[in-house]
């Protein structure tokens, strides 16, 4: 399961992964944290939040994939009790072995407080203290950090092969097409040529064709034998 900021950001930082894991009888799931609300300047889509959604439902219709939105507002993502609660429900619903997340040093605010949400309730969701609707996962599911969009600031520890899958890493960021329309605006880099350089750089660094890097939780119960 990807626990993700925004609902494009999956697209951007490990749908080659995820379909990987798809094609290899893995079930998926992505869950969205933020609305995706303020995504552009206001005045340009109305009702974005409800644009947004409809497009990251057709590409995790293409994936496959279950997909949860838990619904805050962008640019107000905090890392706390009620925030924990609810996605400790989200992944007892889906129970994930694997959690992708975004990397605590990411660039995006959003970001940084769902890496820190993510490790957070996946470690909650196991424990049998904390009461919700559902019951506690068996055991705290592992934590992948993701690389940072253009690579910037990470290190990666390991890298995906993605090489078969970036025709359907391109069509899931397609269905993005609110935000792959801001490709003109200034400061906004279009998103669909920038994950294609990244996944070819990280590939030329791993020595395939197409790559999208992570590096492990390295924490108490959280490490695994692949
Ligand atoms: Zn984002």
């Amino acid at each position: 399961m990807a626990v993700v900021a925004h609902p494009d950001d999956a697209e951007l930082l490990c749908a080659g992964t995820l379909a990987r894991a798809r094609g290899d009888g893995a079930s998926v799931g992505v869950c969205i944290l933020c609305r995706g609300d303020k995504g552009q300047p206001a005045d340009r889509v109305s009702n974005l939040a409800a644009v947004r959604r409809r497009e990251a439902a057709a590409s995790a219709r293409l994936l496959g994939a279950k997909l949860f939105h838990v619904g805050f507002g962008d640019g107000a993502l905090f890392d706390g009790p009620a925030q924990r609660r609810k996605v400790i429900d989200v992944l007892r619903a889906f129970r994930p072995t694997l959690v992708l997340a975004h990397a605590p040093e990411d660039y995006h605010p959003d970001h940084r407080a769902a890496a820190a949400l993510a490790e957070a309730a996946s470690w909650l969701a196991a424990s049998r203290g904390q009461a919700t609707r559902r019951p506690p996962l068996d055991a705290p599911p592992a934590v992948w950090w993701m690389d940072c969009l253009q690579t910037t600031g990470f290190e990666p520890g390991f890298y995906l092969d993605i090489s078969d899958f970036v025709e359907i890493k391109r069509r899931m960021l397609a269905c993005h097409a609110s935000q792959l329309a801001r490709a003109a605006d200034r400061g906004f880099a279009a998103l669909d040529a920038l994950a294609e350089r990244q996944q070819t750089l990280r590939g030329a660094e791993a020595g395939v064709a197409a790559a999208e890097a992570f590096r492990c939780h390295r924490a108490f119960q959280r490490l695994r034998a692949w």
